[in-house]
């Protein structure tokens, strides 16, 4: 016989989403009156599938959990639903999360592009003071309880002689969940099960086929900050190499002429460092860029790379030279610069009296620089300003505007995130609330909003797991009083 557990509110999966929603349901942010929910507390269940919770968590950052960004804003995030992301995300800022952290014991520093990390350099710090939180709150946390199953319960007044017939009868009142050995019964639930990324961490798209099965909208489903595959004579010796670029989305075929304008505006842009590894490209320019490029129009569009703007004396990238690794993000979007324009790339090559070589070795790893070179086809004496016009040209288009032929890429093996999920635009917007189904709440990865490189996605999974949250304990306070 299964057991039978009764909880106001169940949350479906324990990582930040889901962490934050029980916490913030349970009134256990120090976030003001208004955070804190009306009447009664209600009672809350956190389930997860995992015999050891948390396990994004700890991974996350390389072990050190980027826990979120100094300045987050919708410019940080891909999403159909732009309105709903402003709204959630105004719900609870980077500053309260830092300063909740700091009052749990956990300080955190900031590093370069804004990325947050606790001070110890230790994610399992982080994943204590919020699961101790949690737990501290009065929810109840049930690891190993994967649901398999949820049914909207019904309404149990039984038939009786003296049953008059009510317009609830029959309605749904409340959700049952099935795991494998029980059964938990809840007035709200709050769904926040994450993507499909390394499914060996519990994500396996629970909450995707579930959402669809109630009769939500998919924003088509796709891997996300995951490492690009090329064709294999892009990539031919430059495996590990790394250096920085800007890499642009153009529509398929569009001429250099009309990229290099300077009213042109590219789909997409990342600007950053780009590592080249074995079958293709992957760091935090090709991880950003790469969650604009596994959509659905792939085949319309290419991707430029430009392995020269950012070597510029004068470029935005200029103070991260010096530092012993390269950031772990990319520069934000308004600071992010458009590649150099033809004149400019040829009044500096008429100024060098270096030679190509030279001046090529001074700004590119040396096998990179090769790469360039080999095509030009000139003694290794020749100096920049002896090039011709075609050749400086060709050394522009290559240098400035290389296409890379993307053939794939390494799947949700790899992936950071999941991009696409629940539509948001069919949930109500302060409370992530279903529009289809009263007691329904969404939060985290598995809603239609993927952050960049660089704590963007936890803040996402915080801010949304507050919301509903907060959300679905509203939604019991006014069920109370029905
Ligand atoms: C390697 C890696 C490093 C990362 N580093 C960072 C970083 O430094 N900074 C950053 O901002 N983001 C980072 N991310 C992204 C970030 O970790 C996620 O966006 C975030 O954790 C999503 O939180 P979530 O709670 O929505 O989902 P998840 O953390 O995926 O949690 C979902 C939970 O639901 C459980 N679950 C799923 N299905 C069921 C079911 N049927 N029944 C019960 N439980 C279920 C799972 O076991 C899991 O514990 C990283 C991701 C990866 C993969």
């Amino acid at each position: 016989m299964s057991q039978i557990h009764h909880a106001d509110i169940v949350i479906v999966g324990a990582g930040a989403a889901g962490q934050l929603a029980a916490l913030a349901a349970r009134g256990g942010l120090s976030e003001g009156p208004s955070g804190k929910p009306s009447g009664p507390v209600p009672s809350v269940a956190v389930l997860d599938g995992s015999a050891r919770l948390g396990r994004k968590i700890l991974i996350s950052g390389g072990g050190r959990c980027n826990v979120t960004n100094v300045r987050v804003g919708l410019e940080d995030y891909i999403t159909r639903s732009p309105h709903h992301v402003r709204a959630v995300l105004a719900a609870y800022s980077p500053r309260d999360m830092t300063e909740w952290l700091e009052s749990r014991g956990v300080p955190v520093r900031e590093e370069s592009l804004g990325k947050v990390f606790p001070r110890s350099n230790r994610a399992q710090d982080v994943l204590r003071s919020w699961l101790d939180a949690v737990r501290g709150a009065g929810a109840t946390v049930h690891s190993e309880q994967r649901v398999e199953s949820v049914d909207r319960e019904q309404f149990a007044t039984p038939p009786s002689p003296g049953h008059e017939a009510t317009p609830e009868d029959g309605k749904p009142v409340g959700w049952s969940l099935r795991t494998r050995s029980q059964v938990f019964r809840a007035k709200a639930l709050v769904i926040a099960t994450g993507g499909k990324s390394i499914p060996s961490t519990g994500s396996t798209g629970f909450g995707f086929q579930l959402a669809e099965s109630l009769g939500h909208s998919l924003v088509r489903v796709r891997p996300a900050l995951v490492p690009l595959h090329l064709s294999s004579d892009q990539v031919a010796g430059l495996a590990g190499m790394t250096h920085p670029v800007i890499l642009s989305v153009v529509p398929k075929g569009t001429a250099v002429e009309q990229i290099s304008g300077t009213r042109f505006r590219p789909l997409a842009r990342s600007a950053g460092s780009m590592l080249f590894t074995h079958q293709g490209i992957s760091g935090p320019a090709a991880l950003d860029i790469s969650s604009e490029l596994t959509g659905d129009s792939d085949n319309a569009f290419e991707l430029r790379a430009d392995f020269w703007s950012l070597t510029e004396e004068d470029s935005p990238w200029e103070r991260f030279r010096r530092e012993a690794k390269p950031p772990g993000a990319c520069l934000r979007s308004a600071e992010t610069p458009s590649p150099l324009a033809w004149e400019s790339f040829r009044a500096t090559l008429a100024g060098e009296i270096r030679e190509v070589a030279v001046v090529l070795r001074s700004r590119l790893p040396r096998r990179l620089a090769e790469v360039f070179l080999s095509p030009l086809d000139i003694p290794p004496t020749t100096s920049c300003r002896q090039l011709s016009m075609k050749q400086s040209r060709r050394l522009y288009e290559e240098l400035v505007h290389r296409s890379l032929s993307v053939t794939g890429n390494a799947g949700y093996a790899k992936a950071e995130v999941t991009a696409g999920g629940v539509d948001l635009s069919e949930l109500r917007r302060q409370t992530l609330e279903s529009r289809h189904h009263p007691g329904l709440f969404f939060c985290g990865e598995v809603l239609d909003a993927t952050g960049r490189l660089g704590g963007f996605n936890f803040q996402w999974a915080y801010a949304s797991g507050v919301v509903a949250g907060r959300g679905a304990a509203q939604f019991v306070a006014a069920s109370r009083e029905a």
